[in-house]
């Protein structure tokens, strides 16, 4: 019969994958419709994606979001689609990233200065907060003009796969803290984003990197990044090291990469005074600023915070960095998943187990098209070669 053939096709072209946030501590795979571009918008199919620390703190209730939401903000894809009005600037299956972060460019915040609060406070941040996001096979892009960025040739979903957000994160702890060239920089923490902290200090022509975590591989790591000397912060006051390593001054600027008081405080109380706070946490309840590690609020400190830089420039400067080899961002890339198996990867990364740093997420392979789970480049992944 025909027409219940097409109608089934039909169906199928126009449902897809996606993880769908359900509630605290639910999230599931479900079949949900799949977008179609109005004018200025286009929509990419997804072939890797990744998970997020902040997408660990909304499944488990601490930032809100509305159930049903398709979660997810860091895109790598194939254009699918586009809406009126990009035919001249975009091809379909052209390969582009979007930043995590996608302003609109128009806008009083956009115009001043300010793309990430685009629209108001936290405003830039649409995918997998305000709007459906990247953890499916098909992302409805908005403002695409401004927000598609091509891969440059050459360049696999891996190398890329950290510019929407970690990198771009990260790096800009390090230029939001103003560090310059000879500056003496401690980074608190080291997992992802603080990685890529150390990596924008050295960047930055930064000298003494002081990298501090507990947990000694993400040390290790952070040698690789940059950092000139690691401290293990279970095993001693990382505050007094610093102040030992810069002639009991502190440093000039402290990168804070994690969002809890006690490395908010330790960041605080490892400047010099006149040094910087750059801080790029998240955080949750209350903030504490004791007052003689603010020296009573005279000590001519700044504090300054920075939400993931987006837009289609920022991500082309992200990806040359990456095309010219400066950086190197592949491995953080520890573990490969289909997107079906959301649930143990979401588990591995939320629990920082087995050695992970970031995980990847493919849409459009089946669990079995990757051999070993936790095993970096035994995956087959159609549609993501260089
Ligand atoms: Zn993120
Ligand atoms: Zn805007």
């Amino acid at each position: 019969m025909p027409e219940v053939r097409q109608q089934v096709s039909g169906a199928a072209m126009s449902s897809m994958k996606a993880v769908v946030f359900k509630g605290k501590d639910r999230i599931g795979v479900e079949e949900v419709p799949k977008p179609r571009p109005r004018a200025g918008e286009a929509v990419i199919r997804i072939t890797t994606t990744t998970i997020c620390g902040t997408d660990v703190h909304i499944v488990r209730g601490e930032y809100p979001v509305r159930p049903g939401l398709i979660l997810g903000h860091e895109p790598v894809g194939v254009i699918d689609a586009l809406g009126a009005g990009l035919e001249s600037l975009y091809e379909i299956g052209e390969r582009v990233i979007v930043g995590a972060i996608t302003p609109c460019g128009q806008c009083f915040y956009c115009l001043n200065g300010s793309p990430s609060q685009c629209g108001g406070a936290l405003g830039g941040w649409k995918f997998g907060n305000t709007i459906n996001g990247a953890w499916a096979e098909y992302l409805l892009v908005p403002d695409a003009k401004a927000n598609l960025a091509p891969i440059p040739r050459g360049l696999s979903d891996e190398d890329v796969v950290l510019c929407p957000d970690i990198f771009s994160t990260g790096l800009s702890g390090a230029e939001s803290g103003g560090i310059r060239v000879g500056d003496s920089v401690a980074v608190f923490a080291q997992g992802p984003i603080g990685l890529c902290a150390t990596l924008g200090a050295k960047l930055k022509g930064a000298s003494l990197i002081v990298a501090v975590d507990t947990m000694p591989e993400r040390l290790v790591m952070a040698r690789r990044f940059g950092a000139t000397v690691t401290l293990d912060a279970a095993a001693d006051d990382p505050v007094q090291e610093i102040k030992r390593l810069t002639d009991g001054r502190g440093v000039d600027v402290a990168i804070e990469a994690l969002g809890r008081q006690e490395t908010f405080e330790n960041a605080l109380r490892a400047i010099r005074p006149g040094g910087t706070l750059s801080s790029l946490g998240v955080y949750s309840g209350k903030l504490v600023a004791p007052y003689e590690a603010f020296y009573a609020g005279l000590g001519d400190q700044k504090i300054v915070t920075t939400l993931c830089p987006g837009g289609k420039e920022r991500m082309r400067r992200l990806m040359t960095m990456v095309e010219h080899r400066r950086v190197d961002l592949a491995p953080l890339v520890t573990h490969h998943f289909a997107l079906d198996d959301i649930e143990t990867a979401f588990d591995l990364f939320s629990h920082q187990r087995d050695g992970v740093l970031k995980v990847a997420l493919h849409p459009h392979v089946s669990s079995s098209q990757i051999d070993a789970p936790s095993h970096t480049g035994a995956v087959v992944v159609p549609g993501a070669n260089r």
